[in-house]
This record gives structure tokens, C-alpha cells and sequence, in this order.
């Protein structure tokens, strides 16, 4: 079937507000045009971000009931730890409360100045994390990865010329480890192939070099390798998994994705001086390692989930959503970056709204039209995140991609609230001459797409 039913009922319901053109017009100027600024309370369908917003399962609620609080010890904790073990296979697992968390603990421990980490394309926090530690954070997707229109099965695969090129011209010393995130999330939420990391894994262990996945959306990942490529499509995604990950050394996980959580995230490595180091660490900024920042209770929830999410007719149901969504506004002239990826639908605003110039911010007008229009929450990924003034020649550098992305949060809302989605984008596209620009009333120095204050242009 293509359009599979939710392979879930609802059993608790949250009431959504629904508000007026009016009311909106008022909240967006208020918050200085910036949805991150705007009160959740009044966003009828929320797209702003797939982490931490997925619903929990009456079996992950239940969990909670089961949370053991003890400091030292808590059965949660063994649970968590068996679970991660069995699926992810690594022998030491570091809970941490999210993600960054555990690429903080891991780059500080392993990092020096100077230092290179090669990935597909680094996620922002993993990216802010290598840097910070003085270590430069290199791309390697393939080149086909960063072209909108390039129909490729596996786009978040890294390009072993590339890689082996930084490894040659850095020097494996200078190299801690290799990561790949799956999928690649900064890259449209593209899958990366088994062919691809056996290759990446081979190249890396020939040079002493450990693999590190950054996995957050790992069941996404192995999904998309099941229905692409060929040999798996008899396998179980459980199966998949443990193939893809034992080509690996270790990985950072955000459960708030793949984990199907609020909060929660961990570190699992098979090097035991390294895990004993960064356990150390960990007590000193998240705590003891049986909890590691979290509660008892959000372990249980965590293994609970991290099973649920192998679910086939889950995974089935969350990939053919976004790629249903993403087929209706194709149907509709809208264009969007192909293939539909994992966790999110990426507009190309450029393209959508050709009348305006990068510089008056063309993604940003359109994440407003769509608050202003109908209540949904989006969010730019183009030239009000990312453009930036060279420090040598102090012009502007804009981003050659100007999207706007639609992240699907999971089990949260249903088919029809997609259709809701596809038909608001339509009646936005038809008077797309209508929407304007804007400019930048406040920045602040670091990541400015949060706080950025902007204003209308003309008007
Ligand atoms: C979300 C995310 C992270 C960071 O995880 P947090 O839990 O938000 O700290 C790292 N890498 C990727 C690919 C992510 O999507």
C-alpha cells in the first residue's frame, strides 16, 4: 500500500490551539520575525525539529513507573546498558542527557589542537564540538550529496577519494577518528549505504584510525539500506544494525531521535581506557555513570524505545510519511530536495521564492508565510543560519543552498496533518508574489538564527 495507516492508536490526545491570521501577525512581529522566539502554545503543526518531540509508546510510559532512582546501581541502568549492547554491539555504554554531551566527552578526551575529524557532513553540535577543541571538522560527502536535484539512493555516502586524500594529507596521527552519521542530517537526512561504511571502516582500520558513528537516526539508516540495497531486503533491521555498527569502533547517540525519547543520549565504545577516561569525565559534569544526567526512569524509557524503533511497520510508516509529504508538494510544483530523506522535508526557497535575493533572506520569508498563513513551525537552514562575512575580504558569503526544513516529529501527528501541511504550502506557492523580504535588526555574534531579531523590508 502506499500510503500505510498510522500502525498505531491514540490513546491520549494533546488539543491543539488554533489561531488566527491575525493573532499570528501579531506573535511573529512580536518575536522580531524569528519562530525560534514565538510561544510553542501557538503553533498549531510544529516542524521546527524531529529531536526530543516524538510521542512515547504506553510501553515507554509505563517504564516510567518502573524507574529505579537509586544513585548507584539502578536497574534501569542495566537495562539500558543490555539493550545498547544488544543492538548497537560496542562493550561500554556511557549514558549521557543528549547528544552533545557525548561528543563533548568523547572530543574532549581524544582531541588535540590541531587535529582533523573527517565525516559525511558533521551535524552543527558535533561541528561546534570539534572545533572548540582547536581540531578542524572536514566534509567528505560525495558531491552528489549537496546537489538538490541528484536522485542517488545513498546520498549521505562519504567519498573515499576525498577521505583518503585528508588522510594522505594530514596524516593518519593527526586523524583521532573518522565519523559517519547516519543518516546524514545536515545533508537532507540522506541514508548512507553498508557498501559505503565497509569501504570508510576498511580504509580507516588499514590506517590505525578508529570509526566513530554519529547514530542518531540509526534505524532510519538501516531502513533506507533494507528497501535500497541489494542482499537486505530478507533481512530484519535489527539484523542491519548490528552489521553496520561492527564495522564501527564505537558511536555518539542522541536518543532524542531514534530513541524515540524527550531527553537522553549516550556514548558506547569498545576501548576500554578510552571509556574508563571519559567515565571519569563524566562523573565530574554529568554524573555517576549508572545515570549519567538522567533519571532512572528515562533509561527505561530510552531501552524501551531504542527496541520499538527496530519495528519494521513503524519504520515503515515514518518513511513513507515524510516521503508521502514530500510527493504531495512535489504534485504541487513545490520544490523540494530529492529524494525525500529520513526525517524531514527540505524546500528549496530559491526556487520557491526567486524574487528575492539571498541577502533580504528568501528561507526565513518563507518559514514566516507559513506561521503567518497557517501555523506551522519550519525552520530556515539558508542565509540567516549560515552566511557570514569572510575575515579576509569582509564580504558577504551566502550558502549556496537556501532552504527551509519540515522535520517530521515522530508518531506526533497524523496523515491527515500532512495533507494540511501539503495544501497550506499550496495556496503560499500560488501567491508567492505577495511574500516580501527581510532584514536583520539585532545579531548576536555566535549563532544568530536563534535570537536574531529582523524586520520587513519596504515596508
Ligand atoms: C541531534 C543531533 C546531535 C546532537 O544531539 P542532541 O541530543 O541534540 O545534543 C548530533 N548529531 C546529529 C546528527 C543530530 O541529529
Amino acid at each position: 500500500m502506499k500510503f500505510p495507516a498510522e500502525p498505531f492508536r491514540i490513546k491520549v490526545v494533546e488539543p491543539l490551539k488554533k489561531t488566527t491570521v491575525e493573532e499570528r501577525e501579531k506573535l511573529i512581529k512580536e518575536s522580531g520575525y524569528n519562530i525560534f522566539l514565538l510561544p510553542a502554545e501557538s503553533i498549531f503543526i510544529d516542524l521546527l525539529t524531529d529531536s526530543g518531540t516524538s510521542a512515547m509508546s504506553d510501553n515507554q510510559w509505563a517504564g516510567l513507573m518502573k524507574g529505579d532512582e537509586s544513585y548507584a546501581g539502578s536497574k534501569n541502568y542495566y537495562h539500558f546498558e543490555q539493550t545498547v549492547r544488544s543492538i548497537f554491539g560496542f562493550e561500554h555504554v556511557i549514558p549521557t542527557h543528549q547528544g552533545r554531551v557525548a561528543e563533548n566527552l568523547l572530543f574532549s578526551t581524544v582531541l588535540k589542537e590541531g587535529d582533523v575529524v573527517p565525516n559525511n557532513i558533521h551535524f552543527d553540535t558535533t561541528r561546534a564540538n570539534v572545533e572548540y577543541h582547536k581540531a578542524r571538522a572536514i566534509d567528505c560527502v560525495i558531491d552528489e550529496g549537496l546537489k538538490v536535484d541528484s536522485e542517488l539512493p545513498f546520498k549521505g555516502d562519504i567519498d573515499v577519494f576525498k577521505l583518503k586524500k585528508a588522510i594522505q594529507n594530514y596524516g593518519p596521527d593527526r586523524i583521532p577518528m573518522i565519523m559517519i552519521t547516519i543518516t546524514n542530517n545536515s545533508g537532507g537526512g540522506q541514508p548512507v549505504s553498508l557498501a559505503n561504511i565497509r569501504e570508510v571502516s576498511a580504509i580507516a582500520h588499514e590506517h590505525g584510525i578508529p570509526l566513530i558513528f554519529d547514530a542518531c537516526r540509526f534505524a532510519e539508516n538501516c531502513f533506507f539500506i533494507k528497501e535500497r540495497e541489494e542482499g537486505y531486503q530478507n533481512k530484519s533491521i535489527a539484523e542491519i544494525a548490528r552489521e553496520m555498527f561492527s564495522y564501527g569502533d564505537g558511536c555518539t547517540m542522541s536518543a532524542k531521535k531514534d530513541g524515540l525519547v524527550n531527553i537522553g543520549g549516550f556514548l558506547s565504545l569498545n576501548d576500554g581506557r578510552l571509556a574508563q577516561k571519559i567515565t571519569n569525565m563524566l562523573i565530574l559534569i554529568e554524573g555517576f555513570p549508572t545515570y549519567g544526567g538522567l533519571a532512572g526512569r528515562d533509561l527505561e524509557a530510552i531501552a524501551r524505545g531504542l527496541k520499538e524503533v527496530l519495528n519494521e511497520e513503524y519504520l515503515e510508516f515514518r518513511i513513507n510519511q515524510t516521503r508521502n509529504l514530500g510527493e504531495m508538494l512535489m504534485q504541487n510544483n513545490i520544490p523540494i530536495v530529492k529524494p525525500v530523506g529520513g526525517h524531514a522535508i527540505y524546500i528549496d526557497a530559491k526556487g520557491f521564492l526567486p524574487h528575492i535575493p539571498q541577502k533580504e533572506f528568501p528561507g526565513q520569508a518563507l518559514v514566516v508565510e507559513l506561521y503567518r498563513h497557517a501555523g506551522i513551525r519550519a525552520v530556515e537552514i539558508g542565509s540567516l543560519m549560515f552566511a557570514h562575512r569572510d575575515a579576509e575580504t569582509g564580504q558577504m558569503v551566502y550558502p549556496e543552498l537556501e532552504l527551509v526544513r519540515l522535520a517530521i516529529p515522530r508518531r506526533v501527528y497524523t496523515n491527515a496533518h500532512m495533507q494540511y501541511v501539503s495544501e497550506a504550502l499550496s495556496e503560499i506557492y500560488a501567491n508567492r508574489k505577495s511574500i516580501y523580504g527581510f532584514e536583520i535588526e539585532y545579531e548576536a555574534e555566535f549563532l544568530r538564527h536563534f535570537t536574531a531579531r529582523l524586520k520587513p523590508v519596504n515596508v
